[in-house]
């Protein structure tokens, strides 16, 4: 039955009592973005851009890094696109932009912070960015990784919105969570990066098999965390989204929607299933949802309470 209701589903998301919630796709090519294209996406919440380099010895030209991602605004022509900036290190070592033999790389020169090894990495990204969006009508919104100090948002934000594109940045570091209310007046929109957001506030690998009851959006501190960004960015009038692995997981969905969440994203496979729960619970039955699981002794009794108060098929 449960099959039968997420095939027959299709956008846009809503609760049963009609609240509306975006639903977007993760992509990381052209290729990727067209097959996405026919999922019942709004449009897409994550380009993760360091995906298309991850074989490229040298920083590829700005004509180059424009055609990846015309590619990806052409697939989603008339929507809109959250390109996020290169996510080098760690689990993703971008050749050109990653150092070699760092001994912790997941607390390393990652993400934003590899404008360290080469300054002009940002800038050339971002003039192809804009570029791509040159005869292409898309929604194209920017945001940077592993931001962690409001001077590092507040540099990123300048950068991008000099090329005239909505500036936002990924909460996946405890300290710009901690700090989101400061972090909301530099930025468009932020977006929550539960997998390093869970890795980090839990001091547990994201890759690790060993730790896996740790790094699960359902632990308690995390959930906390997350209610206190979305309401932030209600009380400032500003977008919230989720695009890491949690937003795919539809008990999960419900009750980041009940923090109040504007967005999700997620692999789009991931998309009919999200939307149909969606579609089964009040807003009010995920504002229920999402009160009770930060107040949870742990994971599981997070869970089992979302489970109880949304009872989905
Ligand atoms: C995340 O950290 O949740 C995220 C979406 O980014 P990535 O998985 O690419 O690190
Ligand atoms: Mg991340």
């Amino acid at each position: 039955e449960r099959r039968e209701k997420i095939a027959a589903w299709s956008g846009p998301a809503r609760t049963k009592d009609g609240h509306a919630v975006q639903l977007l796709a993760n992509v990381q090519d052209p290729a990727g973005a067209a097959r996405a294209a026919q999922s019942e996406a709004e449009g897409v919440g994550l380009f993760r851009t360091e995906l298309c380099f991850l074989g490229t010895a040298t920083e590829p030209s700005i004509d180059n890094q424009a055609k990846q991602y015309r590619g990806v605004f052409e697939a989603f022509a008339g929507h809109k696109v959250v390109v996020r900036t290169l996510d080098s290190g760690s689990d993703k070592p971008v050749p050109f932009a990653t150092l070699a033999d760092e001994p912790n790389p997941s607390l390393g020169v990652r993400g934003i912070r590899t404008l360290r090894i080469n300054d002009g990495l940002l800038s050339n990204q971002l003039d192809a960015i804009k570029q791509a969006t040159e005869g292409v009508d898309v929604e194209a919104w920017v945001m940077c990784p592993m931001i962690s100090t409001l001077p590092e948002a507040r540099d990123v934000t300048r950068q991008i919105r000099a090329r005239g594109l909505k500036a936002g940045i990924m909460v996946e570091v405890p300290s710009t969570a901690l700090l989101i209310d400061q972090f909301m007046n530099e930025v468009d929109f932020v977006s929550i990066g539960t997998n390093d957001l869970t890795q980090y506030v839990m001091a547990a690998d994201r890759l690790s098999a060993n730790l896996a009851d740790f790094t699960t959006p359902w632990q308690p501190a995390v959930l906390n965390l997350m209610a206190r960004v979305a309401e932030a960015g209600a009380r400032k009038g500003k977008p919230v989204g989720v695009c890491g692995e949690a937003a795919a997981d539809p008990l999960m969905a419900c009750v980041l929607v009940g923090m109040g969440m504007t967005s999700l994203s997620m692999a789009a496979g991931a998309i009919s299933a999200v939307g149909a729960a969606l579609s089964e619970v009040t807003l009010e039955q995920c504002q229920a949802a999402a009160r009770a699981v930060i107040s949870a002794f742990d994971d599981e009794q997070a869970q089992n309470t979302a489970r109880a108060i949304l009872n989905l098929s």
